[in-house]
């Protein structure tokens, strides 16, 4: 049984007073709240276990390289990887793309392609560009529609025997499309070319099956789904991370090393230089534990009444414009929105006087607010733990904004 209230106690945060007014959190899209099992984990780590791992004989620092791996199995059996070391702790979705991008240096030729879509958040721009001036590459956009949908047409045109990589969003940050990965992957296939998936944004509301999509790269941070900060995995299969070097040098990544050879450890830790953020790995485990104890069926269906409950009233607001999937099945719980002649930053700024979050701004996506030929939007995102009521604050407030500055 789905009970919001009880959830909702889960998270201390979401009780306090911003600027006098009961929070409304609707920046999900930038970090999720944390529950009170995550908080308690990472003080109960340095409490009762904190200790070095992979390295100690002694009891806590089994303790720790044993609650650090329990959580590496955890996440394995949660996107359901094949093994459990394809499964490699990063510091984020941003660190997970630069190591795949990095490893890259080392396979591309002058004139190979990269494809990346014209939803992508700058992580999954930037480091492909600098891959390219690294190695003589050529990065080409799948374009997208007015719906801010991708033109599949294109991205079959686009694609060729030159192209090596593809790497491409689950969901878009910006805009909340849910893009037809499955398709995108096996078209790839085709041409032999590997794909990665940024799924930054799809980890919060369902749960990837990377067998089944048959991905070669899917990374994810671990505080958007209620983890720490500072924690995200990258899933590669086992082919893909025996071909790629090591990204970083450095203790716990090697065999065996001399001043004439350096020989590198198995996987995962080949990818693992130096000391990682241990409690985070272990307590990422703990927030994945909470979202499967929520269960990701009614977290689905929480976050599909709210996107259509507030679609529905915030387009009663005259000159307001959501911007993405008008089919609300083909997007998740983001709403990007502008009002004519209002800049969405004064927007922000009201509604945070009334303690309701949101983001404006481009949302490090500003090839698409360039094709929507906008400074940017105002960006409600929600989650699970968001409410109805929450919902007609927003759209009282942007009422108000309105009034305010028109
Ligand atoms: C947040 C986000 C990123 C970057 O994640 P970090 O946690 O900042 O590394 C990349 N892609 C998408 C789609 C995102 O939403």
């Amino acid at each position: 049984m789905f009970d919001i209230q009880k959830i909702r106690a889960d998270f201390p945060i979401l009780s306090r007073q911003i600027n006098g007014r009961p929070l409304v959190y609707f920046d999900n899209g930038a970090t999720s709240q944390k529950p009170k099992a995550v908080i308690d984990e990472i003080a109960e780590y340095y409490n009762e276990i904190n200790a070095n791992i992979h390295r100690g004989v002694h009891t806590l620092s089994q303790l720790a390289t044993d609650a650090y791996e329990a959580s590496r199995e955890k996440i394995r059996a949660h996107i359901n990887a094949e093994f459990t070391h394809e499964v490699l702790f990063t510091s984020g979705t941003t660190f997970g793309i630069n190591l795949v991008a990095n490893g890259f240096a080392s396979i591309l030729k002058p004139g190979d392609e990269i494809l990346v879509s014209a939803l992508e958040h700058h992580s999954n721009i930037v480091p492909w560009q600098l891959l390219c001036e690294r190695t003589g590459a050529i990065l080409k956009v799948i374009p997208i529609d007015e719906n801010g949908e991708l033109i599949l047409s294109e991205y079959e045109k686009l694609l060729s025997d030159n192209t090596k990589i593809v790497a491409v969003n689950h969901i878009s940050n910006a805009l909340g499309t849910l893009n037809p990965i499955k398709a995108l992957i096996d078209k790839a296939h085709e041409k032999s070319a590997a794909v990665l998936i940024d799924g930054a944004q799809a980890t919060p509301h369902l749960k990837p099956d990377v067998q089944e999509l048959d991905c070669d790269f899917y990374v994810f941070s671990g505080h958007k789904i209620c983890g720490p900060t500072g924690t995200g995995i990258l899933y590669g299969k086992e082919s893909w991370l025996n071909k790629l070097p090591p990204y970083q040098g450095g203790g716990e990544m090697i065999r065996e090393v001399s001043f004439e050879k350096t020989t590198y450890a198995d996987l995962p830790h080949k990818f693992e230089a130096g000391t990682p953020n241990i409690e985070g790995g272990i307590v990422l485990g703990t927030a994945i534990d909470y979202l499967n104890a929520v269960g990701f069926g009614n977290i689905q269906e929480q976050e599909r009444d709210l996107l259509a409950y507030a679609t529905e009233k915030l387009l009663e607001i005259e000159g307001l414009k959501i911007f993405g999937p008008t089919d609300l099945s083909r997007k998740t719980a983001v709403i990007s929105f502008n009002i004519d002649g209002i800049h969405p930053y004064d927007i922000g700024v009201i509604l945070d006087k009334m303690g309701i979050a949101v983001r404006t701004g481009h949302h490090c996506a500003q090839p698409i607010m360039s094709f929507f030929c906008i400074p940017g939007t105002v960006r409600a995102s929600f989650s699970f733990y968001n409410t109805r009521e929450e919902i007609d604050l927003l759209v009282s407030g942007v009422k108000k904004a309105k009034m305010m500055l028109s």
